[in-house]
């Protein structure tokens, strides 16, 4: 008979957990505890569950780096004494975190599953207990004494994804994420199924590597028809900023005058990383299919190929940090590292 699953609960705030205030009337993070007295049935399952929080439960807005590192540490302090590990965060930033997770952990072999919910887990109508029930099955779930799942997945209202490739699309559904461009990596019905051929496999036995230096000194620039070439360039001229994240139309298409090549061309010369991201949810980016794509890729510009804009800004941040030259850079981030890019 084989022994029990391990599984680490990591809760680090979001809706799941929050309550009421009584004065304001809006939602705030609460403590672990609530979740735990909620769901009962979680002593059900067929599995050891422990927990750890953040000693102050956060709103996902508030996540910055500092809590990417928290996470990533609270993952490599019980890697070895778990089997899999389920992080409950809030949804409004979860595709960013996770993502950024998924970078994070280099050569990792067990499932670290991302979920939370819209509504708290004390509503009645709450999507809270299934998303948590199923994350921690899928976190045990295992084949021949393996983990079936051995990358960053996020987990929402009966689909697993992979992390890097989410992207939150609903306030309102209880159906929050999509994943455009990959397909989801389970599908939990009658039964759990999980789709085989997508899987991560790890080829790997090396040892977990924890990258915990990220770099912020980053910006996000969303093109829209009309936008102020004044305004752009003094973004490119803020002191320090080492990555763009150019948000352009389509398939990578941008304005190609004269006046936006020079000054893109300008920030690469200059060092800036600039990286060229569609804002639409599925497809790709295809540098020179357009006139309007061509120039963009003659000066220097990274192309981010399909990855979500939660995913490139990640890849943006551990690249930057781990620090490397620039042919590596370029070369590294437009090849998938973890799943976050469809090889071709
Ligand atoms: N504002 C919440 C958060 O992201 C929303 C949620 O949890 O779904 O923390």
């Amino acid at each position: 008979m084989t022994s029990k699953r391990k599984i680490l609960i990591i809760y680090t705030g979001g809706t799941i957990g929050m309550v009421k205030d009584h004065s304001s009337k809006a939602l705030k993070a609460f403590d672990f505890s609530q979740i735990l007295e909620n769901i009962p049935e979680l002593k059900q399952l067929d599995c050891d569950i422990t927990s750890l929080s953040f000693d102050d439960p956060i709103d996902s807005s508030n996540m910055n780096t500092q809590y990417y590192v928290q996470i990533a540490e609270m993952i490599e302090q019980n890697y070895e004494q778990h089997d899999g590990f389920v992080v409950l965060t809030g949804s409004d930033t979860m595709s960013y975190i996770s993502s950024a997770i998924s970078f994070m952990l280099e050569y990792l072999a067990k499932p670290v599953i991302f979920t939370g919910s819209q509504l708290p887990i004390g509503y009645l109508r709450t999507d809270a207990k299934e998303n948590l029930i199923t994350s921690i099955e899928i976190a045990s779930a295992h084949r021949d004494g393996l983990p079936i799942i051995s990358e960053v997945c996020l987990y929402f209202e009966y689909k697993l994804y992979r992390a890097n490739r989410t992207t939150k699309l609903s306030a309102e559904q209880f159906e929050a994420f999509a994943s455009m461009n990959y397909p989801p990596l389970a599908e939990s019905g009658v039964h759990l199924n999980f789709n085989q051929d997508f899987l991560e496999v790890p080829t790997h036995t090396k040892k977990l590597i924890i990258r915990k230096n990220l770099c912020s000194d980053i910006v996000i620039i969303k093109l829209f028809p009309g936008i102020s070439i004044k305004v752009i360039e003094s973004i490119l001229n803020v002191k320090g900023i080492k990555g763009v994240i150019l948000e352009t139309y389509g398939a990578g298409n941008a304005p190609n005058n004269e006046e936006f090549i020079k000054l893109i061309s300008k920030a690469i010369g200059e060092g800036i990383y600039i990286i060229n991201v569609t804002q639409c949810v599925g497809g790709s980016v295809l540098l020179g299919h357009y006139e309007t794509s061509s120039q963009l890729k003659e000066i220097g510009v990274i192309d981010a190929k399909d990855m979500t804009t939660e995913s490139a800004t990640a890849k943006l941040m551990y690249l930057l940090g781990i620090g490397i030259k620039k042919d590596e850079f370029v070369l590294y981030y437009e090849q998938s590292l973890r799943g976050e890019i469809t090889n071709k």
